[in-house]
């Protein structure tokens, strides 16, 4: 017999399946070949229990849901007052690659956004004869169920086309809220969102941050628990672009989205889930995806702010 939860993922995934909303992000020339049919849906709970229907072993780019969790690399490497006096927590509105910055300290507004995500990148330690991005793979992979890599054509592409991220780079060099040359950290950042994930990945991420940093299957320590609550609490207020408000007001789960296709949504002391669907909307958050947390959120009563 199949479990009920299974049950009602195979439904969304058939009440969604035939959308043609929604544009495959082309503004990375290697991210336009994705394809639009894939899909997929996986929820992880916090017990390491998976659920999973449609596309969920499929491999794509983490983009910027990587920002989440770099996040709390950057905490464990230098501590909260450090992080927070270079980079706030407040949402800012604007689009993710907005040059947006406070007027006065010129400190991003939250690590969220591209701008917040790359001074994120330079907080984090060279380490144990270790690089940057060293140490931010096996950072997600311990957060993942196994090792990630990188797409190389991905990354390249990413980095020919960076213009806007280095520009943004040496706005955050002039303002010291990154305190060398942004060349390697910009690298680092492209590189990190470069790093490839399945739907299954995005949804163990998921249940690890519902279990205080314990990667359910694995049974690791992946990210120290102190950190866990800072992490979740961006992702709440700013984890779907200019979407954020919406999207807590509706779905009621920290989550974030990368234009690779993919959303983590979770919920704390509870699950993780994990959606992908390349086509996007105009925030450049899964058309599909979006839909379908909405109704998993109202289906099995998931919203935090309402719990049953
Ligand atoms: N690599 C992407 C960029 O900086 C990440 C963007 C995203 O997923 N929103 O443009």
């Amino acid at each position: 017999m199949k479990s009920p939860v299974t049950q009602v993922l195979r439904t969304l995934h058939q009440r969604y399946a035939p959308v043609s909303e929604g544009k495959v992000a082309d503004y990375i020339p290697e991210l336009a070949k994705a394809d639009p049919n894939l899909f997929g849906i996986c929820i992880a709970t916090r017990d390491g229990h998976l659920y999973e229907v449609g596309d969920t072993r499929h491999k794509f780019t983490i983009q910027s849901i990587s920002k989440a969790l770099s996040y709390g690399l950057a905490l464990e490497d230098r501590g909260e007052e450090h992080v927070i006096s270079r980079i706030g927590v407040e949402p800012s509105g604007d689009a993710f690659n907005a040059i947006s910055l406070k007027p006065g300290n010129g400190a991003p507004f939250n690590p969220m956004i591209n701008a917040g995500a790359i001074a994120t990148c330079g907080q984090v330690l060279k380490k144990d004869g270790l690089s940057r991005i060293d140490r931010i793979r096996e950072y997600l992979s311990r957060c993942a169920i196994g090792q990630l890599d990188i797409d190389q054509q991905i990354y390249q592409s990413e980095s020919q086309t960076g213009h806007r991220n280095r520009a943004i780079g040496w706005m955050l060099r002039n303002f010291d809220i990154i305190d060398e040359e942004p060349r390697d950290i910009l690298e680092t950042y492209f590189q990190q969102c470069s790093l490839r994930v399945t739907c299954a990945d995005l949804a163990v991420m998921g249940a690890t941050l519902a279990n205080q940093g314990c990667n359910p299957v694995t049974g690791e320590r992946a990210i120290a628990h102190e950190y866990v609550d800072n992490v979740l609490g961006v992702m709440a207020s700013c984890g779907m672009y200019d979407w954020s408000g919406e999207w807590i007001y509706r779905v009621g789960l920290p989550a974030k989205s990368g234009v690779g296709g993919g959303i983590l949504a979770v919920l704390p002391g509870q699950l993780g889930i994990g959606v992908f669907s390349p086509p996007l909307d105009e925030q450049g958050n899964s058309v599909r995806g979006i839909k379908v947390c909405m109704d998993l959120a109202r289906e099995l009563s998931l919203h935090m702010f309402n719990p049953s």
